[in-house]
């Protein structure tokens, strides 16, 4: 049997805290590593949330211009002639109508998505 060290209360050998008032009591266990590991663990829990806030928010855009790519790719914007107006498919470098060369986006070098 023991004692609070506080209130004086009587308390099973294996209470950890005081039923009465709350103080930490019990076989030794006066020290405070137990409270600096509490605040270091959530600190540390802290830090995680963050990295993985950014991690997510960084994920998140990746798969958003990951998604625009893929959008763009499938659903190619189509070219309009300039010399007849006609509407060409995305990947057309010549109009199909008239000849022209459809000089633009996809005609030359790949565009990076801006
Ligand atoms: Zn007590
Ligand atoms: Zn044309």
């Amino acid at each position: 049997m023991t004692y609070c060290i506080n209130c004086g209360e009587e308390l099973p050998k294996d209470a950890l805290f005081c039923s009465k008032c709350g103080t930490k009591t019990g076989t030794g266990a006066t020290t405070a590593p137990s409270d600096e590991m509490r605040e270091t663990l959530t600190r540390m829990s802290h830090e995680m949330e963050k990295a993985f806030t950014i991690a997510a928010k960084e994920m998140q855009e990746a798969f958003k211009v990951a998604r625009n790519n893929i959008q763009k790719t499938i659903y190619k914007e189509p070219i309009v002639c300039a010399s007849c107006g006609e509407k060409n498919a995305g990947s057309a470098i010549y109009c199909f109508k008239c000849g022209n060369k459809l000089a633009g986006k996809t005609a030359g070098k790949p565009k990076e998505s801006t």
